[in-house]
């Protein structure tokens, strides 16, 4: 049997409930290319998925709430920042669509008005519990687990999603979108040379890679994480890969240079807006119509730009963007992105 075939039954095995909308389109990027002068551009537009605004985790969600289903849940439990968590929103969102409850432990301040993703895991209807690590008491316990705890109690039966979904079961999405992505291009008779893309926990790499290095396609695969100093990253990337490898049953491992996870465009910290993301954010707008966020994907595009700039691909070759979603942080950042000049 082909590897595409072999993986291809692999992943049909793995228990899926149909909440994206796939295949998302591969679509060039031709003003793009022509204003960069480089390689011939790509964008899968994952940010195109359909519940609550999509993104790379409602592609997880379809084999999170299977698994959580299957485990009799009625109440999905995970985690995430106050107001960049994407995966909060969207699993949120699944949630009820599914009948479930949903409880976010959110990290950081209750803010005085909410806005982007906190407001809408209000108007879902979400259990919203705030943990402020500055008032909070050091302790051992995960509070996931203790509101596991409390809500077992009284009868429910909890399950816990960890941090956007990065475990075996999210990252098999992203084998799978893999695999959505090769038949693409073998559709548009394309080789493609480079991936680029935003990581945060890890999850959406972990399935890239595993199923790029299953595939046998010769794509490098570029994670351009949203925080500095990722070094855990890295070594989390690996390990959610190879269990995702064991639980898949593939007899492949994944080794530090499988891995290609790039810093150098996250700015000091995780969410700050950094002039290179709002020149890419405002370059993808103008030249061909499509929205980036300042948190992850503009990041990962002002990666691809200045990686361009510096002769790291060449004019023959073809680099495909994965736009993750979380647009609608740009309405979180709308004076800081009218107020950098870098390229107005
Ligand atoms: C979560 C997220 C990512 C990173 O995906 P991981 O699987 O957590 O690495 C990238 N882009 C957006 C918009 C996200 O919400």
């Amino acid at each position: 049997m082909n590897p595409t075939q072999d993986l291809k039954q692999k992943l049909q095995k793995v228990p899926r409930i149909k909440l994206a909308r796939l295949p998302t389109p591969l679509e060039e990027m031709p003003h793009l290319t022509q204003h960069l002068k480089g390689p011939r551009i790509w964008i899968k537009r994952d940010d195109l998925t359909g519940i609550a605004f999509g993104g790379n985790k409602e592609r997880k969600t379809e084999y999170v709430m299977a698994d959580a289903l299957s485990k009799n849940a009625d109440v999905v439990i995970t985690t995430g920042s106050v107001q960049f968590s994407n995966h909060a929103r969207t699993t949120a969102a699944a949630a009820r669509k599914l009948g479930l409850n949903v409880v976010l432990v959110l990290h950081g301040e209750e803010p005085e008005n909410y806005d982007g993703n906190l407001l809408l895991d209000y108007l879902y209807g979400a259990d919203i519990r705030f943990i402020d690590e500055r008032k909070q008491e050091i302790s051992d316990k995960d509070p996931m687990e203790q509101i596991a705890e409390e809500l077992t109690s009284k009868g429910h039966v909890p399950y816990i999603i960890p941090m956007g979904a990065s475990y075996t079961i999210g990252a098999v999405a992203y084998a799978n979108a893999m695999l959505e992505l090769n038949t693409q291009a073998q559709e548009h008779k394309l080789k493609i040379d480079h991936i680029i893309h935003a990581a945060g926990s890890g999850g959406t790499q972990a399935g890239f890679i595993l199923a790029n290095k299953v595939l046998e396609t010769g794509t490098t695969i570029h994670g351009i994480s949203a925080e500095p100093d990722c070094q855990w990253l890295k070594t989390k990337t690996i390990q959610i890969a190879n269990d995702t490898a064991k639980y898949l049953n593939i007899k492949t491992t994944i080794t530090p240079t499988d891995v290609t996870l790039n810093e150098k465009y996250s700015g000091k910290e995780y969410a700050e807006l950094t002039p290179e993301a709002t020149e890419a954010i405002k370059l993808v707008a103008r030249t061909e119509g499509i929205l980036l966020d300042p948190v992850y994907t503009g990041k990962a595009m002002a990666g691809l730009i200045d990686m361009t700039r510096h002769g790291q691909f060449n004019k023959d070759q073809n680099v495909v963007f994965i736009h993750t979603g979380g647009t609608l942080a740009v309405f979180q950042y709308g004076q800081q992105l009218t107020k950098t000049k870098k390229y107005s």
